[in-house]
């Protein structure tokens, strides 16, 4: 197969893919009562096309490009709606602006400390990490994930070349 030929299928894949989330979506604003707008729908989409686990703000600031008049406000209500009906979790804080991720699947997250952004991973081990005694029997767990800090590959590209920039001087 031609590499054209396999991008075209990844193409036809992810429209595949995007069709089948849009159907969940209008399902589950059905089902909640929720009125399907071309704003929410076009917040749906903006989430659900980045993989960088996006902020109201983020999601705003991409959304105004279509819709010139909708307010942060809205936008923020939206995201906060849509964690409560199961279309989105929001990601556990780090200071800064609450973020949300689309990915239902259970997964896990390295966060880069200098760029903040945030990765998925899966792993089966961590996914079979046992909850101390100690704590379930204090606490009523409602999930687990393991979030690994780090500094990514991006960043650390970031870092060398800045200290062979800085040998040459
Ligand atoms: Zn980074
Ligand atoms: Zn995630």
């Amino acid at each position: 197969m031609t590499n054209k030929n396999y991008s075209y299928l990844i193409e036809i894949r992810k429209m595949a893919d995007n069709e089948n989330k849009l159907q969940s979506f209008y399902k589950r604003c059905r089902e909640h009562g929720l009125r399907i707008t071309p704003q929410r729908t076009a917040i749906y989409e903006m989430l659900t096309e980045s993989d960088k686990h996006p902020s109201a703000e983020y999601i705003y600031e991409q959304i105004k490009k279509r819709f010139p008049n909708i307010s942060f406000d809205t936008v923020n209500r939206t995201l906060i709606k849509f964690t409560e009906i199961g279309l989105a979790n929001q990601v556990e804080g780090y200071g800064g602006a609450r973020r949300y991720d689309p990915n239902l699947d259970h997964h896990h997250h390295i966060h880069c400390v200098k760029c903040r952004e945030i990765f998925d991973f899966e792993n089966e081990n961590y996914d079979d990490l046992e909850i101390p005694p100690e704590i379930s029997k204090n606490y009523k767990v409602l999930n687990k994930r393991v979030v690994i800090n780090a500094v990514c590959k991006r960043c650390r590209r970031r870092t060398s070349l800045k200290k062979k920039g800085r040998k040459k001087e």
